[in-house]
């Protein structure tokens, strides 16, 4: 029967196989970091925690558990109903982040942009959007494939590319602020979920992703805060807290 079986769908079934293969120690690693009492199936899908090689600072954040949020909408349609859940996925780990990390915020960001002074950025906080929407951030432009670097220590809590911002990275540091990286080309294939990042690793590349198609490339930078334990998201400018490198 193999023997009739066509080409096509040969190289198809070992393409599945090849996957399944390859991801497995992936899961294991996920199902091992998996938040005790999550059930076990769809374990898959369980977010990747801190790297637990560094201390629990704040051994209570550990175990609390986010309120829902209050701003949650009815998902209008099913890339909004995958984006919805898979923030409410990532969500569920976002405190076991907060543990490791300091009360204090940096008072002071390190310009993410290699290349790039702050007095160069135009401000652009609160500016009209698309939809009533407010730029709830600042754009820093600069060639395509320009390295950006974390603009604070902290840890990776999510990498994705189904946010409206294209592919993007948030980091989470000191004081429970949330940095978010958006737009960008690309992300070095070993940084990974729950690393630890410092002000020298370098976290993406500056590109035009998701709705900044079209735009000149530009790095999206996103900084929030909040009441921690509420796990809110509220956005501050980053700009006043932006300072060069040297
Ligand atoms: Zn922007």
């Amino acid at each position: 029967m193999s023997a009739s079986r066509p080409p096509s769908l040969r190289v198809a079934v070992g393409l599945a196989l090849c996957f399944t293969l390859a991801s497995w120690p992936d899961l294991e690693r996920l199902t091992g970091s998996r938040l005790p009492g999550l059930p076990a199936i769809g374990s898959a899908l369980a977010q990747t925690l801190p790297d637990p090689a560094w201390p629990d600072l704040e051994p209570a954040f550990a175990s609390h558990v986010c309120p829902p949020s209050e701003r949650q909408l009815e998902p209008r349609n099913a890339a909004e109903r995958a984006r919805f859940e898979m923030r409410a996925r990532y969500r569920t780990v976002m405190p076991a982040f907060y543990a490791k990390v300091g009360p204090e915020p940096d008072a002071a960001l390190r310009m993410p942009v290699e290349g790039v002074r702050v007095a160069q950025v135009t401000d652009t906080w609160h500016a009209p959007r698309g939809g009533g929407r407010l730029h709830e951030g600042q754009d820093i432009f600069a060639p395509r494939g320009t390295p950006v670097r974390s603009a604070t220590a902290g840890f990776v809590y999510r990498i994705d590319d189904l946010s409206l911002g294209g592919l993007s990275v948030t980091v989470i540091g000191d004081g429970y602020r949330r940095y978010f990286y958006t737009h960008l080309e690309a992300v070095p294939p070993a940084l990974r979920e729950g690393q630890r990042v410092t002000t020298d690793t370098v976290i993406g590349f500056v590109g035009a992703s998701g709705n900044a198609a079209g735009t000149p490339p530009h790095l999206h930078l996103g900084v929030y805060g909040g009441d921690p334990w509420a796990c809110e998201w509220r956005a501050l400018d980053p700009l006043p807290l932006l300072v060069d490198r040297d």
